[in-house]
């Protein structure tokens, strides 16, 4: 066990206090990235079932369009049997011609009514699409709004990390090497909290008792401690003596 002066317990104290900052502050803005990657994926959604609607509406127009030049070419050939049924001679070619036109004439009446048809389902699908849009335009106002307000939020907080970061490495100065080189061996080892208080005999790093031989040692202070269950520092807080 390495002799320990009440300093440097203390160094080490004011030590762990910037650390436990720094991973709390680590974890926050781990967490709101989540958060703003959550949001930009809910976005994407909403644009994808918009496109869907898009896609739809666009397959529409073009039916309509489809129909519309066969409407034309059928119009075109009913013309020209017209023109030609004025020269014919015989009543044979004037049947055939006549049957000819017939069908293109009913061929057009159905044409036609598709095309209606065809016409009401692109006002609806316009509608959806419309309507689509102003949500997917309210949702990305929403969304873009909520992710600043997330960005000025992690800001402040990345501000404030360098702080700490700053305070860890000034206090770190003032520790001996060996004793600089324990605490961040035990920190990465336990998830950043190096140095824990014993209270009533329990390790409040794992909240497991500890020998009373060996709580009378921490309180004495003049040792470096750790805790036989998860091998953190302890330390006495005078102050709980009173209790
Ligand atoms: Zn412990």
């Amino acid at each position: 066990m390495a002799a320990i002066t009440k300093n440097e317990m203390d160094v080490l104290i004011r030590l762990q206090k910037a650390e436990t900052e720094t991973v709390r502050i680590l974890s926050y803005l781990e967490s709101i990235d989540k958060e703003k990657d959550a949001l930009e994926s809910k976005l994407t959604t909403f644009v994808r079932a918009l496109d869907r609607k898009k896609n739809t509406l666009d397959a529409v127009s073009k039916e309509i369009k489809d129909i519309e030049i066969e409407i034309q070419t059928t119009d075109d050939r009913i013309q020209k049997s017209n023109d030609t049924l004025r020269q014919v001679k015989t009543d044979k070619e004037y049947q055939v011609l006549q049957r000819e036109i017939d069908n293109n004439k009913k061929r057009l009446e159905t044409l036609e009514s598709e095309l209606l048809k065809k016409f009401e389902d692109k006002d609806i699908q316009e509608k959806i699409v419309q309507e689509q849009m102003v949500d997917v335009e309210q949702a990305t106002a929403k969304i873009r709004s909520d992710q600043a307000a997330i960005d000025k939020k992690c800001e402040d907080d990345r501000e404030l990390l360098e702080t700490y970061k700053l305070q860890r490495e000034d206090i770190g100065a003032s520790l001996s090497p060996e004793f600089l080189r324990v605490f961040n061996e035990i920190s990465d080892a336990s998830g950043g909290l190096a140095v824990v208080e014993v209270k009533k005999e329990v390790c409040r790093g794992c909240f497991m008792n500890i020998p009373p031989q060996l709580y009378i040692e921490v309180q004495r202070g003049k040792d470096l401690i750790l805790c036989p269950q998860c091998n953190r520092i302890l330390y006495f807080n005078d102050a709980d003596e009173a209790e």
